[in-house]
């Protein structure tokens, strides 16, 4: 759509906010391979399917407005409370959710950049005011300088790991070092939306640490290794009274009955789900190790996803890939970030890689 001018003037800070690009989308009946939203390649188990078309007939009726059977179900894996879970339409809205719950106008939310383009708008959203910290030369969060840039005006500190979209994880040591430098009245959000694809054991213990700094909060979604990017299923996992205030502020209803249900019915065949994730790893671990024998210098990924910090030649790798039938996701001018997907695809992108060397 070309820009218009509202005749209601929009706040200046959402006049002023950033586009958030999608992943490029396949065309109908394409036979190219989606690697651009770091969904999960598998469709979704029988089960989950059955729990959809089973729910479909209940439409009529609003969902439960707070998802009690999945946010139990939820806390029993987890081995938390209940009033500890707050289940949302994916977990970007319930980070807005988050920050709406925190932070006042002016308040200053710290986070690394590059890192999930969402979070700039979901600040700006909030009223907010972004603090980037750059992420080190090879896509590591830089923790002490994330710690410095906390001031008097800080509400929220946003920790991606792994990184979108870097890939490297923070290690359990640093967090630590970190967590003990932020005033206990600062939020540190853990958004762990690659949680299930980490291998790295210097990875921090999430509901450890949350254990120990009340101030923490957990962000995890069912997009991702549970594959229900579709049905939009994201939680937090908080101490009571924060997720109350966060329960407080969610959009009424705003799970679907179709989602919840399905999102159980994830849940009760997680295995067979973190099976398919072990497979993806594997994949993932072929992919970067093919790709450092070509001679690419990556860096480290613990996620769904392999990170180029091309520079100058993203837009042309990026089409180079689409001609050969890959969808992989620009960042204009920065690099490339492409999904684990297909066995096929992780083959017919070593071969375009190749081609680049
Ligand atoms: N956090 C990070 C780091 C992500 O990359 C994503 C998905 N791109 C999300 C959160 C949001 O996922 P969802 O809203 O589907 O739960």
């Amino acid at each position: 759509l070309p820009p218009q001018t509202s005749r209601v003037p929009l706040r200046p800070a959402v006049a002023a906010l950033p586009a958030y690009v999608p992943g490029a989308r396949l065309a109908p009946g394409s036979s190219a391979f989606k690697l651009s939203s770091n969904e999960n390649p598998y469709p979704p188990p029988a089960a989950v399917v059955a729990a959809v078309v089973d729910a479909a007939a209940d439409t009529n009726r609003y969902p439960d407005m707070y998802a009690t059977d999945l946010t139990e179900a939820l806390a029993t894996d987890l081995g938390v409370d209940a009033s500890q879970v707050v289940v949302g339409n994916g977990s970007v809205a319930v980070l807005a959710h988050i920050l709406s719950a925190v932070v006042d106008a002016g308040d200053e939310v710290v986070y690394p950049w590059r890192s999930f383009e969402a979070y700039p708008i979901a600040v700006a959203v909030a009223g907010g005011t972004s603090a980037r910290v750059p992420v080190t030369q090879d896509g590591r969060l830089d923790l002490p300088a994330m710690a410095a840039a906390i001031s008097d005006r800080t509400r929220v500190v946003l920790v991606c790991t792994p990184n979108n979209p870097t890939g490297p994880v923070v290690h359990a040591g640093e967090l630590a070092t970190f967590l003990a430098s932020v005033p206990g009245d600062v939020l540190v959000v853990l958004d762990e939306a690659y949680l299930e694809f980490v291998r790295d054991p210097q990875a921090p213990d999430g509901l450890a640490v949350l254990a120990a700094h009340p101030n923490v909060v957990l962000l995890r979604t069912l997009s991702k290794a549970y594959g229900l990017a579709g049905l939009r299923v994201g939680y937090a996992v908080a101490e009571p009274a924060l997720a109350a205030g966060v329960r407080a502020v969610s959009t009424p209803f705003g799970v679907s009955h179709v989602a919840q249900r399905a999102a159980l019915a994830a849940l009760s065949v997680k295995d067979e789900l973190l099976e398919r994730v072990e497979h993806l790893v594997s994949r993932r671990e072929r992919l970067v190790e093919g790709l450092r024998d070509q001679g690419w210098d990556l860096p480290e990924t613990q996620a769904n996803f392999v990170w180029f910090p091309l520079g100058g030649p993203t837009a042309e790798l990026a089409a180079g890939a689409s001609a050969a039938g890959l969808l992989v996701r620009p960042f204009a001018g920065e690099g490339i970030r492409v999904s684990v997907g297909e066995e096929e695809a992780t083959e017919a992108f070593l071969k375009v890689a190749a081609g680049w060397r």
